[in-house]
């Protein structure tokens, strides 16, 4: 069976010592939320310290981000491998964040993945259209394309790694979300999509939706069969909202 998932992107928020209580306290809250797996997102100079707050806990550690390649003169970069060193199991790609401000490309994309398997993390994948897009009825071909272009590309054994997460562009940090509904279309989409390339292992893949996604919508959004939890961003900053978020099941 899928694995239900909450995961927390804190994007570029907190300082380390925030970023430690902020951890501390989900793992004193999230003692009795069962049959959910949490992750927790930091940025990169938080991940050791906020490793050791979560160790022994049912918290697992993510990063937001990891470098195109293994190791080398690549100034500012940070490689799976050093980031499976602190603790974490997990890394967000393809963010429309990092696709937007960083001009992060499919192909950009492809060796991230590649370097995520290569240095044991499981990557937590983006995708998802923006306001033209979805306004133009163009969001199923934009999704399928960003998968065809990346996921499809993998080894059936490292697919049944990724975590995919639908992102609508127009509900990250708007306080738009996405109606039950539209979720749920795309999710079952994207459960087919990924069906047509790799057959019953999509039903495995935990599909979480991302966009505004807080304590009063989440129960109506988990709800559906095919939205296996969430990639929450703003509300994953306060313990109380992402633990009650960890509770909508
Ligand atoms: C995100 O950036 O992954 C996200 C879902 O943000 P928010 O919850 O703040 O919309």
């Amino acid at each position: 069976m899928r694995k239900k998932i909450v995961a927390g992107n804190w994007k570029m928020n907190t300082s380390i010592s925030e970023g430690e209580r902020l951890s501390a306290e989900i793992v004193e809250k999230s003692k009795d939320v069962d049959g959910v797996l949490l992750i927790v997102a930091p940025p990169f100079t938080h991940l050791t310290k906020v490793a050791d707050k979560l160790r022994g806990s049912r918290t697992a550690l993510s990063a937001q981000n990891c470098a195109a390649e293994t190791s080398g003169a690549y100034t500012g970069e940070v490689a799976a491998s050093m980031i499976a060193e602190t603790g974490a199991a997990y890394c967000i790609l393809g963010h429309s964040e990092r696709r937007e401000y960083y001009g992060e490309t499919d192909e950009t994309l492809n060796k991230k993945l590649r370097q995520c398997f290569a240095g044991n993390l499981s990557p937590i994948f983006c995708v998802g259209e923006k306001l033209a897009e979805r306004e133009g009825n163009r969001h199923f071909e934009v999704i399928k394309t960003q998968l065809q272009n990346t996921v499809f590309n993998l080894e059936e054994e490292d697919f049944g790694k990724v975590i995919i997460a639908y992102e609508p562009v127009w509900a990250i940090g708007t306080g738009k979300t996405a109606t039950p509904e539209q979720a749920q279309e795309i999710h079952a989409f994207i459960r087919k999509t990924l069906a047509e390339k790799f057959g019953a292992k999509a039903c495995e893949t935990s599909i979480l939706y991302g966009g505004s996604c807080n304590p009063a919508n989440a129960k109506s959004l988990f709800a559906n069969g095919d939205v296996d939890g969430g990639l929450i961003g703003g509300a994953s900053l306060k313990s109380d909202d992402f633990i009650a978020i960890a509770k909508s099941f």
